[in-house]
């Protein structure tokens, strides 16, 4: 880990007026990591990177860099760079102007400034474009221009402000490989703001889930994805379902727990949990079995197939279950063939006890998650 580009984060809360765009985060991103803040718009994202870069100053709180407090530093002092989304490229500037712009500010001479600027454009594939200007290139391409030009400074930490949301979905992906590959070679961190959860599960060291301004969960994504803290995390990653019920009996290390249909779940232990308390839980969406002989038994919801969609590798069946959410299902496609269900159909839903997993973090939100 690269200590001079670790990020501490403490206590910062950013206020708009009355709008309390970041509220009080506590968070630590480790020098060198690629780490991917999501959620959904309006929740906090662009205001926490844009303290960081340093052209918001937070309201409360501080913000440093390798250990140094960078909460006051000028924007070009604290060795970060923000890549912006509209790549804000000068028309009439060759590619090794464009990337070479910012060290002509600094008063670096003109063939260092060229060398430099080529450099940095090999390091994004473009050196052999590097007279053309910026109208002359793709969409990908430009992409790669304004991120060379905001690495040509040499930050400790690069910041991305959802970098890939312009790109077509074909280049989206590539540029997600280029990109993890870059840090990977530069070694410094990368803070990359997205609302799409698969983009932040293929690049990231550190997932950050934000909402409502508060960081809801800040972990590896598998254990994010596997383990959310709170129904909002697991709904806002995908995959699972999100269930709840009342303790019914606790018991040596598991918990007893009861939906309103009458229906006992075995859980692990619930912390602090005791007969009548409220307990949110999920299951992830392929751990289900689904079965048409109903018969009750536990770890297990009955409902009527609402939506049956073909995926490729799975089959995503969607239950109505009379509760506000709908259960999904992803299934197995040969052993679905094998035995087809239908729309309408009365179906039973079930999973190994082990498979539930306790949201122990609190059902806050108000946000609906987007769907896959
Ligand atoms: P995100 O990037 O996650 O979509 P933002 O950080 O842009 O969210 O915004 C968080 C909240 O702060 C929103 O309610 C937004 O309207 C508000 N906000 C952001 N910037 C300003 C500003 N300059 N003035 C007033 N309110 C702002
Ligand atoms: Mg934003």
């Amino acid at each position: 880990m690269n200590e001079q580009s670790r990020i501490d984060i403490r206590g910062v809360t950013k206020l708009y007026g009355p709008v309390r765009a970041v509220n009080n985060v506590d968070l630590t991103i480790e020098g060198g990591a690629y780490c991917c803040m999501i959620g959904p718009s309006g929740c906090g994202k662009t205001t926490l990177l844009r303290m960081i870069a340093g052209h918001e100053t937070p309201t409360s709180g501080t913000i440093s860099i390798g250990g140094e407090d960078v909460t006051h530093a000028r924007t070009g002092s604290r060795g970060t760079a923000l890549m912006f989304q509209n790549y804000a490229l000068f028309p009439h500037l060759s590619l090794t102007d464009n990337v070479g712009f910012s060290l002509k500010v600094r008063g670096v001479p003109s063939a260092e400034r060229r060398d430099t600027a080529r450099e940095m454009l090999g390091r994004v594939q473009l050196l052999h474009l590097a007279d053309r200007v910026p109208s002359e290139l793709s969409g990908g391409q430009q992409q790669r221009v304004a991120l060379a030009r905001a690495l040509i400074t040499k930050p400790k930490v690069l910041l991305l402000d959802e970098p890939l949301s312009a790109l077509d979905e074909f280049l989206r992906l590539r540029m997600r490989v280029e990109l993890k590959r870059l840090q990977n070679q530069l070694g410094i961190t990368f803070i990359h703001v997205t609302h799409t959860q698969p983009e932040a599960i293929a690049l990231a060291d550190q997932v950050v889930v934000m909402d409502h301004g508060v960081i809801d969960q800040a972990a590896s994504p598998r254990e994010v994805y596997n383990h959310p803290h709170s129904p909002y995390v697991a709904r806002f990653m995908g995959g699972q379902n999100v269930l709840t019920g009342t303790v019914d009996a606790v018991d040596a290390g598991q918990t007893v727990v009861r939906s309103k249909d009458g229906t006992l779940y075995d859980l692990p232990a619930v912390a602090g949990a005791g007969p009548g308390d409220t307990v949110n839980f999920s299951v992830r969406r392929d751990r289900i079995h689904l079965a048409s002989d109903l018969g009750g038994g536990r770890n297990c919801t009955e409902g009527t197939v609402a939506n049956i969609e073909y995926q490729g590798t799975f089959v995503k069946v969607a239950l109505d279950t009379g509760s506000r959410e709908e259960f999904v299902a992803y299934l197995d496609v040969d052993r679905y063939y094998a035995a087809p269900n239908e729309v309408g159909q009365r179906v039973r839903a079930s999973w190994e006890a082990r498979f539930n997993h306790v949201l122990p973090g609190q059902n806050n939100s108000t946000g609906t998650p987007h769907e896959d």
